[in-house]
């Protein structure tokens, strides 16, 4: 398996030069588009590593998993009546839908749905910044995982965009704290900085039933966590997630730092990186890694397992 991870990223290596990292905050935009790395973990507790796996990045919308993990251990089915669970096929930060659908956004995944889970998740806990680092702290067993200061303030700085999503979603009686309180909590969540070597455990839970591989915490039921791979696989990807479904065939969450999460239920979490970024905000080495992958070990929800 090590050599196989390393075998991969030396083909994919002179994609590296291609696509663009995230420059929708001046915070991401320095980041070094030549970074590479990829971490596996079983559940049996083997970890495999190459590359910059161990280099802290920013999760971003990785982050949507765990907020969505958090609102439903409080907040159980009826999270579903403010949300849907389908997937949008438009881009992380698409409005279009809201209106049409009166508030109500389509899945966790973009970021309308993750305004509205951050919402409920601020209407649950006196500290939903901390709670949230806390638990990707359990998750990840790493007690250094902190929220990057500079990213957080400059997504709150350039923030017109989610604001009109929260206030447009307030207009329909879908949103019901203050929309600033929210939106800083949000990006706190985004602005978190992990390693692949982190995200493997923060997702290993996933992997195994819901029950969290180093700790032997239950986080979810086995119930939860595969309806949570579900919506991960219909919309983890934003509008590619049916590329991601032909071409990696699993579970996964992407995010504008560069970062993918994948999910092989019942054997492994993986976690790949690479900043620069593909047309649908997928990091595209990333995406090349993955399906080779998933192509060489014959790993897809959709193949016999
Ligand atoms: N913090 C980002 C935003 O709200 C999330 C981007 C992402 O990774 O989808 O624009």
């Amino acid at each position: 398996m090590q050599a196989l991870l390393e075998s991969i990223l030396d083909e994919v290596r002179p994609l590296l030069g291609q696509g663009h990292v995230a420059s929708y905050i001046p915070a991401l935009s320095g980041v070094d588009p030549h970074q590479l790395g990829i971490a596996m973990l079983g559940t049996d507790g083997a970890l495999y590593q190459a590359g910059d796996a161990e280099t802290p990045f920013s999760i971003q919308s990785i982050s949507k998993v765990f907020s969505l993990v958090q609102a439903i251990s409080h907040a159980g089915e009826s999270l579903w009546e403010r949300l849907g669970h389908e997937p949008s096929g438009q881009a992380f930060n698409s409005m279009v839908q809201l209106e049409f659908e009166k508030g109500r956004p389509r899945n966790p995944f973009i970021n309308a749905g993750a305004l509205v889970i951050a919402d409920i998740n601020q209407s649950r806990y006196a500290a939903p910044i901390l709670s949230m680092r806390d638990l990707v702290r359990r998750l990840t067993d790493n007690v250094q995982i902190i929220s990057d200061r500079a990213v957080a303030d400059s997504e709150y700085q350039y923030r017109a965009r989610n604001a009109a999503m929260a206030y447009l979603m307030q207009s329909f009686g879908n949103f019901h704290n203050d929309v600033d309180e929210v939106l800083k909590s949000y990006f706190h969540h985004c602005a978190l900085s992990a390693s692949c070597v982190d995200l493997v455990r923060g997702f290993s839970f996933l992997a195994n039933s819901g029950r969290c591989l180093h700790s032997g915490e239950s986080i979810l039921t086995p119930r939860q966590a595969q309806q949570v791979n579900a919506i991960m696989a219909t919309s983890g990807l934003y509008d590619e997630a049916g590329n991601f479904a032909y071409r990696v065939g699993l579970p996964g969450k992407s995010g504008v730092g560069g970062g993918i999460v994948a999910v092989v239920p019942g054997r492994y979490s993986i976690c790949v990186w690479s900043p620069a970024l593909n047309a649908s905000g997928n990091s595209l080495v990333g995406m090349a890694v993955l399906e080779k992958l998933s192509e060489r070990i014959g790993w897809s929800v959709f193949s016999p397992l």
